[in-house]
């Protein structure tokens, strides 16, 4: 087998499942799990500290040039690093949520990041979760998966994700927001958010991240056994 036999990548708008979904299923078959849209998260975050303004798009390119994105595990899981520096819980507030959207539509910015995303899933055994994971990072992976479910369903999820970190979140707000990034990602020039004509389409309302979680690995390992 090659290494694109082992790349796995996971579609899908936001609150679909697809973060927990793709650790648990890197957890389950041993392989890297790369978050992409951390990846912008901290492009926006660093924007943000910088005082740069979105719409530069000069001072971005160099700002991704410039800063270094890196992931480490620890005993509270995946966490992101920014310059070296740990900025997980940061990059996780509804304002960055907005900030990488539109920032995530510059062509300067999307080309340094699926530079770095292709470097690190390189030698294949890697899950990647995004928005372009199977149609635009890794147009060869061997398995992709594009996760849905209902607007609704996905803003009751984030909302409770949000409530358990503390933080104050007002329900219709986020619903709109939700709906905003989701409408933004999906109608850009540049990747926007589409299952890839390969993509095995799973819609989760009203399934447990277990369930999902189950039906991925049965077609993952169904595969893999016939081949062998
Ligand atoms: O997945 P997450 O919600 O953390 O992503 C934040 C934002 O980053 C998305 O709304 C999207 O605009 C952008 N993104 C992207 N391409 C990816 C991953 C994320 O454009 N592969």
């Amino acid at each position: 087998m090659d290494a694109s036999d082992y790349i796995i990548t996971i579609d899908g708008p936001v609150g679909s499942g697809k973060s927990t979904v793709g650790r648990l299923l890197a957890e389950r078959f041993g392989l890297t799990y790369l978050d992409t849209g951390a990846m912008y998260r901290a492009v926006a975050l660093a924007a943000q500290r910088r005082g740069i303004d979105p719409d530069d798009t000069v001072a971005l390119g160099k700002l991704c040039e410039e800063i270094d994105i890196s992931f480490r595990h620890d005993q509270n899981g995946q966490r992101t690093l920014l310059c070296g520096i740990d900025v997980t819980d940061d990059i996780r507030t509804p304002d960055i949520s907005m900030l990488a959207s539109r920032i995530s539509a510059l062509p300067v910015v999307r080309e340094a990041l699926v530079a770095k995303q292709r470097a690190i899933g390189r030698s294949g055994r890697i899950v990647v979760d995004g928005r372009d994971a199977g149609t635009v990072i890794f147009p060869h992976a061997r398995f992709k998966f594009y996760l849905d479910a209902t607007l609704q369903e996905r803003a009751q999820r984030r909302y409770k994700e949000l409530i358990a970190k503390n933080m104050d979140v007002d329900y219709n707000k986020l619903f709109s927001e939700i709906e905003k990034r989701d409408r933004d990602d999906s109608t850009r020039a540049l990747a926007p958010l589409k299952p890839a004509p390969d993509a095995v389409i799973i819609d989760t309302t009203g399934m447990t991240i277990e369930a999902v979680l189950q039906i991925i690995s049965e077609r993952i390992s169904c595969c893999i056994a016939s081949r062998s």
